[in-house]
């Protein structure tokens, strides 16, 4: 029984005792003077009944509409997720009860405040960590290497579109599932797996790994680091597939182009050389063989010249401070000063140069020097990639409908393959199987376009078939 019902009790047997007792007493005394009707007692004793139990009713009706309003109270706290104070009038036993019911709501308020902040922090955190996480992705997506994220169990987390490209594979397919299933190349996997395996400890490493890529081998640097979680637990891996076949290209090119251009400077100086320890030793006793010497050692020189001049000029265009002297003039001339240059060449080599030059008469506006080098270079490089016995033809024309003028060098000899085709302009380059067959130093095609491209906002092109030779052609635009 509870504490209020338990006062409640007392006061009730106290009231009826009180009662009762004064009752008695009146009744005694009134029996002792003998005036008490007959009857009296019952009627007394059923009032005394009866006020009785309606002290009770009255007793306990107070207590229940009280215990009911914080009933309600409580009710109307756990709707609408406040907590207040309950108010309640009553019994200062239930002010007690009220009383320490408060100090629990109240200790409780503070605690839900506390934990409503809580809440409210871990949702910005949250939210931030969304935007971070997007922006992340967002440069990953955006990369043009290849970016696979793994987690601890091996499995895909994250893959950009180059990734997928590299790797034909759908990453949304294969999130979170293991990268056995999902990457089809072995080394990736067993690389990945490795990284993992050896664990926050190991650091990031750098595999050099062949791929095919739309049918064609391709070189990448695997760039392979571990994740590691803000804890220190290892959370995943990351690999960084860096295409770098052109690189590596242009490396050999460089390398190429060191020892061709010392083997170019090289023949060129031990010729000079050697005729001139030859003239110093007395050795041409005649003048007719010392005018001979003379003229090798003079055209020696001049093919160093060339060489460095090439390198020279190409790095100036690139540099921006070549400066063009152009002046409106006919394509005709340059091309006709090339042809009685490179005639004793291709005589030499037995090639028939056969000239197409166009009559009509037009002007561009060029830099006549650097236009007889584009010339040049186009019709030495003919003779010297055709075999003996063969046709190079130097055309000049003029397409009006295009309102350009056209310069075209046609020879018959081994052509180009298509696969070299696309790299013969840019600099440093050799075809191969060319290379062994004739010096060079791949700069010529380079600097013609830019020359031409560049310079004089022309344009280069080159349709070549292996085996049935090739036609070099560049066009400028006419001064009307
Ligand atoms: P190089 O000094 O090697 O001649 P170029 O830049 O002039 O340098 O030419 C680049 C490459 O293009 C050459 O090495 C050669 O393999 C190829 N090439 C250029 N012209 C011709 C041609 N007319 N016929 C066949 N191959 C050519």
């Amino acid at each position: 029984m509870t504490i209020a019902k338990r006062l409640g009790l007392a006061t009730i047997v106290l009231v009826a005792l009180g009662v009762s007792s004064a009752y008695y007493v009146t009744v005694m005394a009134l029996r002792a003077r003998n005036d008490l009707p007959a009857g009296y007692t019952y009627v007394v004793l059923g009032l005394i009944a009866g006020a009785t139990v309606l002290v009770m009713v009255m007793f306990w009706h107070g207590i229940g509409r009280a215990m009911r309003r914080i009933v309600d109270q409580l009710g109307t706290m756990t709707r609408s997720r406040q907590v207040g104070l309950v108010m309640a009038e009553g019994t200062e036993e239930l002010q007690c009860v009220v009383r320490a019911l408060n100090e629990l709501l109240t200790t409780l308020n503070g605690e839900m405040d506390r934990l409503r902040a809580d809440k409210r922090e871990l949702e910005i955190q949250a939210r931030i960590a969304a935007a971070e996480k997007h922006h992340v992705e967002a440069i990953i997506y955006s990369i043009s290497d290849a970016v696979i994220v793994t987690n601890r169990f091996d499995e895909l987390l994250l893959a950009n579109e180059a990734a997928e490209k590299l790797l034909g594979f759908r990453a949304e397919a294969g999130l979170r599932k293991n990268i056995d299933g999902v990457i089809s190349d072995g080394t990736l996997v067993r690389l990945i797996r490795e990284t993992r395996s050896q664990g926050k400890g190991s650091h990031r490493k750098i595999v050099e790994h062949v791929l095919s890529h739309r049918g064609e081998p391709r070189t990448y640097n695997i760039t392979l680091s571990c994740v590691v979680a803000p804890h220190g637990e290892l959370s995943g891996v990351v690999a960084v597939l860096r295409d770098v076949t052109r690189e590596k290209e242009i490396a050999q090119m460089k390398t190429d182009f060191v020892s061709n251009v010392s083997h170019e400077l090289k023949t060129p100086l031990a010729s000079i050389k050697a005729y001139v320890e030859m003239l110093v030793d007395g050795e041409a006793e005649d003048e007719q063989t010392r005018r001979e010497f003379y003229d090798i050692i003079a055209s020696e020189a001049d093919r160093l010249n060339r060489l460095i001049q090439n390198m020279l000029n190409i790095s100036r265009i690139e540099a921006g401070v070549m400066k063009a002297n152009r002046e409106p003039m006919g394509l005709t001339g340059p091309v006709k000063q090339v042809l009685d240059v490179a005639a004793p060449q291709a005589a030499a080599k037995n090639i028939k140069l056969v000239d197409r030059l166009s009559p009509v008469y037009y002007q561009v506006e060029a830099d006549y020097d650097m236009i007889y080098q584009a010339v040049l270079n186009l019709v030495s490089n003919a003779i010297k990639y055709t075999p003996s016995g063969g046709t190079v033809t130097v055309t000049t024309g003029v397409d009006e409908a295009r309102g350009v003028a056209v310069c075209e060098v046609a020879d018959t000899g081994a052509g180009i393959s298509a696969k070299d085709l696309a790299h013969v302009f840019d600099k440093f380059y050799r075809v191969r199987e060319s290379s062994k067959s004739a010096q060079g130093t791949g700069l010529g095609l380079a600097l013609v376009k830019q020359i031409i491209e560049s310079v004089h906002d022309g344009n280069v092109s080159v349709v070549s078939e292996p085996g049935k030779g090739s036609k070099f052609s560049f066009e400028l635009p006419i001064l009307n």
